[in-house]
């Protein structure tokens, strides 16, 4: 081979420069749980620091229009770990989330991120807040997990963190080490701490071959607890202590993948999984500029902070304003593998490195916005119409409003949703009936799991 063709083979290849695209990159997915828009530094909050999330940003590429697949835990989940919108699994509606006598979890047919990387030989290990069936057949082990280590689903499911009655009755809070409960009820001040030992481990122990790393944290749900290195630090409160822990835990990951000289061949990607708890008041999280929280379609429940990291591949200090998704990550780190996809089912999402780095300018500019089984709302290009939406999450049964037209927001101009433009865009409404009528006949009826 001429140097001269090798230029144009390098030149066409992502990452050329060191031969970087011959290897498969690590990728570590950091998720955190009811985090707002508005709770990270980086983001704008004004009293909470996160210095390490302010630096992935710095030195990779932050996201201001990412979005979520619902607006609580186990929908969300199941759509970032299959790349599939919840209402195509029955993973939505029922109950809402898994609750500690559910006996069911993620249908063992879905094939999740994990055995997708599985299948290009990644080690795969999950630390935290998995919520997607803690009956043994369901626990990540099943879904391509090689490790696991964390509390199976939210950490106020136990008689000794909720005074509900609904609680009553249910056991202990239960941490899992592969299927095997090895503690009941452990201290929550050092759950951070813990994840993040097991994910330095799993670090230096694979640091000479492919790894996926997941690790969705247990916080900032509440009950809220932080570590005794923890706890005061922050002018925000005990949730602001809550976050800087996470931060430290970012910044934990950071310092092990450079130590082990694993930086420039590692995708790391931070978000979380819905909107901040608003009605937990100053126990929840803030979604900045957007309207409402957790539980609810507005912007405020759905769209997170995201910020990814790839020295060398994704710019630095960049600002990606493209329309992105959760189920978008299955397909990019499909891609980054080099793994294939399966063919026999929808999938959601895109693949959006390309977008991350700029080579694109979209990925897939659609989102549709479902509260449990019902499509709420849906975004297309800058336009967001609301057929439904819920007068207050978590208030007095839920109560909903219908909207015929729909609410029109352009939440490019208008990202907090104050002023609608129905009457003067028919047109779009028009548009985005189409688009929702297309995505409901393409449906299959499949009843909820979430019992
Ligand atoms: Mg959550």
């Amino acid at each position: 081979m001429t140097p001269f063709i090798y230029f144009i083979v390098s030149s066409c290849s992502p990452g050329s420069g060191q031969n970087k695209f011959e290897t498969k990159p690590n990728i570590v997915l950091l998720f955190a749980d009811d985090l707002g828009y508005g709770d990270l530094s980086v983001f704008g909050h004004p009293t909470i620091k996160t210095p390490n999330l302010d630096r992935m940003a710095a030195e990779g590429v932050k996201l201001t229009q990412f979005y979520v697949a619902a607006s609580v835990c186990t929908p969300s989940r199941a759509g970032l770990m299959t790349g599939r919108l919840p209402i195509r699994n029955g993973m939505c509606g029922g109950r809402t989330v898994f609750f500690p006598d559910t006996e069911g979890g993620l249908p063992q047919e879905e094939i999740t991120m994990a055995e997708i990387l599985k299948t290009k030989n990644y080690a795969t290990a999950c630390f935290g807040k998995w919520h997607l069936g803690h009956a043994p057949a369901y626990l990540p082990a099943s879904q391509g997990f090689d490790e696991y280590f964390g509390i199976p689903y939210s950490n106020d499911m136990s008689p000794a963190q909720n005074k509900s009655e609904g609680a009553r009755n249910f056991p202990p809070t239960p941490l899992i080490e592969g299927t095997e409960i090895i503690e009941n009820e452990p201290d929550q001040r050092l759950l951070t701490t813990r994840y993040t030992e097991h994910a330095v481990r799993f670090i230096g122990e694979h640091r000479d071959n492919p790894f996926f790393l997941y690790l969705p944290y247990t916080f900032p749900h509440t009950p809220l607890y932080a570590s005794e290195n923890f706890d005061g630090s922050s002018k925000r409160g005990l949730y602001g202590d809550v976050v800087q822990e996470i931060d430290w835990s970012v910044g934990e990951i950071l310092n092990a993948l450079k130590e082990h000289n694993l930086e420039e061949n590692t995708f790391i990607f931070f978000t979380s999984d819905n909107g901040p708890w608003l009605v937990m008041e100053e126990d929840g999280g803030s979604a900045g500029i957007l309207y409402e929280g957790k539980g609810s379609t507005w912007e405020g429940g759905m769209r997170e902070p995201a910020i990814a990291r790839f020295p060398g591949r994704i710019e630095a200090g960049s600002i990606c304003t493209a329309v992105a998704t959760t189920l978008d990550l299955l397909p990019t780190f499909a891609g980054l593998a080099g793994a294939e996809l399966p063919a026999d089912r929808i999938l959601d999402g895109v693949d959006i490195f390309p977008v991350m780095t700029g080579q694109k300018e979209t990925g897939k500019d659609t989102v549709f916005f479902y509260k449990g089984r019902n499509l709420f709302a849906i975004r297309k290009g800058a336009w967001k119409a609301h057929f439904v939406t819920v007068v207050k999450p978590y208030g007095p049964d839920g109560v909903t409003e219908k909207h015929d037209p729909p609410l029109l927001f352009n939440v490019e101009t208008d990202p907090s949703e104050k002023y609608n433009r129905a009457a003067e865009h028919p047109e779009i409404i028009m548009d985005i009936l189409a688009i929702k009528q297309r995505h409901q006949a393409g449906l299959v009826d499949v009843p909820t799991r979430i019992r």
